[in-house]
């Protein structure tokens, strides 16, 4: 590896734009981390640097996204009153059209194309987009607050450099549209640890789906119960990703970094805090891997903050202040701890038993 450097990607110009007043992703929340950090003197240390982002190109988002989708997007974003429902963008729903959205979906998969290049340069050890993450959007339909797949765009061009690439997926969701992009091929390894799809959104990520073709045993998920604490997600997390991203050895790690798996957030069930978060970056660092990182989901704002700081430390390879760790994390008792382990052992031995020899 030729450096220990950790690079941030971040501009103000990505956390301006609001879905809507009332929507619960606010790019805005970027604006804590970014601020606490600098509090922090994190950007201040030697090996840290802060990279500006660019807007994708149409034709690195077509890596992915079909033609008429991005036309469509592109026409939402100057016409947001329009009818959009055929591509999942709906006024109300959980993806509205709002003027601006093309653009601002450029800048934000720009940005992890320009944390992707650092990392494959050799000008970091780890790049991190927290902007980006956006991994339920399909080839041609927006889903779950998500426009372009950033995380699937960085695979594809990676893929198409011939380089194996390991996803891992840590959001409260099944990660979806990046395992639809790659369902069929060996060349992208897709590990999604999410709450069981039979109680959230997008209702997804069984054991079952594990690729097809050539992509068999490829696509691997965890779909863990609600209430799901750090008790019961770390040893599921060190049973199944560690191994099965060492045995497939990639060239490059790919690592969606959603924190709505937080006990504190008001749009999912599982109840982790920050030390199961500490302990899956801390494994991310110690691999031997280049590493391109992203954001996601979160919605309790400090939480938010506060995790994605202490990540960003821990990229740096520095101490963490103890507050920005939860005081106090929830651990479940009696039946519901008895329910949490039997349901994440059967998740642990079915990703296991689905995944590539
Ligand atoms: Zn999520």
């Amino acid at each position: 590896m030729p450096s220990d450097r950790a690079a941030f990607v971040y501009d103000v110009r990505l956390t301006e734009h609001v879905y809507r007043p009332d929507h619960p992703l606010r790019p805005e929340r970027l604006r804590g981390v970014h601020a606490t950090l600098s509090e922090l003197g994190a950007f201040d240390r030697p090996n840290a640097a802060v990279l500006a982002p660019r807007d994708a190109t149409r034709h690195e988002i077509e890596r992915i996204h079909a033609p008429d989708y991005v036309e469509a997007v592109m026409q939402a974003s100057a016409d947001p009153d329009l009818d959009f429902s055929q591509w999942g963008m709906q006024q109300w729903g959980d993806t509205p059209p709002f003027r601006g959205m093309h653009e601002a979906s450029l800048l934000t998969t720009g940005a992890t194309l320009v944390a992707m290049a650092e990392v494959i340069d050799g000008g970091a050890r780890v790049a991190v987009n927290y902007a980006g993450g956006l991994h339920h959007a399909m080839r041609r339909r927006a889903s779950g607050f998500c426009i372009y797949n950033d995380p699937a765009i960085v695979c594809g061009l990676l893929a198409d450099r011939g380089m194996k690439v390991a996803y891992v997926d840590i959001d409260a969701h099944h990660g979806d549209g990046v395992q639809a992009a790659f369902y069929d091929t060996d060349q992208v390894l897709t590990i999604s640890l999410h709450q069981d799809g039979r109680t959230l959104f997008p209702g997804t990520g069984f054991a079952d789906e594990r690729g097809s073709g050539k992509g068999a045993g490829y696509s691997i998920n965890m779909p863990l119960a609600p209430y799901t604490d750090d008790a019961a997600y770390i040893p599921a997390f060190d049973a199944v990703v560690p191994p099965l991203v060492d045995r497939f050895r990639p060239d490059v790690l790919v690592t969606q970094q959603g924190i709505d798996s937080h006990f504190s957030d008001p749009l999912t069930h599982l109840m982790v805090s920050t030390r199961t978060r500490e302990h899956c970056v801390r494994w991310f660092r110690a691999a031997p891997y280049p590493w391109v990182a992203m954001g996601g989901g979160g919605y309790d704002l400090d939480a938010v903050r506060r995790t994605w700081s202490m990540e960003y430390l821990i990229m740096l390879g520095a101490s963490i202040p103890s507050e920005l760790h939860d005081p106090d994390p929830p651990v479940a008792t009696g039946a519901r701890r008895t329910m949490i382990d039997e349901a994440v052992d059967g998740a642990m031995r079915d990703a296991l038993a689905a995944a590539f020899r």
